[in-house]
């Protein structure tokens, strides 16, 4: 009896050192974010981009190759935003890796109709990409992610089920803190640097008017900033947001020609110091425009 329980307790033991993490870097912290929801305890999950980090435009680095080619999983934000991640992955040379683009089942906004061409700048066909920024579709995300990590270790599907669950509740009580919040946004327009906030402007109740890139990736000119002051003029606008990757230099000349307030809003989870999470995130932006009224 004693050897017995001896052999199940070595058995254990071995079970236990050869339970590896599952290994998930994602394009983004946002991503990252959600993974580590979902993972728990049982994944190490890693983000190629950091939280101040332009997604659109990430420099690919042979470190990122050798990460992703140790790597389960990799989570692409798709939509043609982390073009740069295909790279990533390819360098990384891992034939068993899965690979997963997290906006597979997202309604996308702005699908643009008709003929597409490169006079309109960085124009995403499939839609707009930013589409994290509605709480609701971080629960899409997060059931992507979950598929692949019960792919990646199915043995552990329960936990990572309660853990999805517990990640659903968590964002409808927050949705229904931020909705509260949001009440006071009702009637607010903003002008932004890029086109990053239609999917939060929808969840919330703001409206997004007018964008100092001309078209989207593209910098600011004169003739568009006058026409913009002109037109923040005429619909009363008080608020710019700037992502905090872009140069506040037009943000402050326009404010200062309109007696708009520039606030700088966070897109990804890290681009501030109080957005340390997804949740948090959501929290930092409902205060920052809550603030406006
Ligand atoms: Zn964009």
């Amino acid at each position: 009896m004693k050897k017995l329980l001896i052999v199940i307790g070595v058995l254990f033991g071995l079970t236990g050192l050869a339970m590896a993490k599952v290994a998930i870097v994602a394009s983004s912290t946002d991503l990252a974010s959600i993974a580590k929801e979902i993972g728990g305890d049982l994944a190490e999950v890693n983000s190629i981009a950091q939280g101040r980090s332009n997604l659109h435009y990430v420099e690919v680095l042979p470190s990122y190759m050798l990460k992703v080619s140790k790597a389960d999983i990799y989570l692409k934000v798709g939509l043609g935003l982390d073009m740069w991640a295909d790279a990533v992955i390819d360098g990384s040379r891992n034939g068993k890796l899965i690979v997963v683009d997290c906006s597979t089942g997202i309604e996308t906004l702005e699908r643009p109709s008709g003929r597409i061409d490169a006079s309109m700048g960085d124009i995403h066909p499939q839609g707009n990409p930013h589409y994290w920024l509605d709480p609701a579709n971080g629960v899409e995300i997060a059931r992507n992610i979950l598929t692949a990590i019960t792919k990646a270790d199915p043995e552990n599907l329960t936990i990572y089920q309660v853990n999805f669950e517990a990640f659903c509740l968590k964002v409808e009580n927050n949705l229904v803190k931020w909705r509260k919040e949001a009440e006071s946004l009702k009637g607010l327009s903003v002008v932004s640097y890029h086109n990053t906030w239609p999917y939060l402007a929808k969840a919330f109740g703001f409206e997004v008017v007018g964008f100092i890139e001309p078209k989207p990736g593209i910098e600011p000119t004169a003739s568009h900033t006058s026409q913009l002051i002109d037109l923040m003029k005429s619909k009363e606008v008080r608020v710019i947001l700037r992502e905090p990757y872009f140069s506040p230099r037009a943000p402050e000349s326009i404010a200062k020609a309109t007696g708009a307030t520039v606030l700088v809003a966070p897109p990804s989870v890290g681009a501030v110091a109080s957005a340390t999470d997804y949740i948090a995130l959501f929290d930092t932006l409902l205060s920052l425009l809550k603030a406006t009224r």
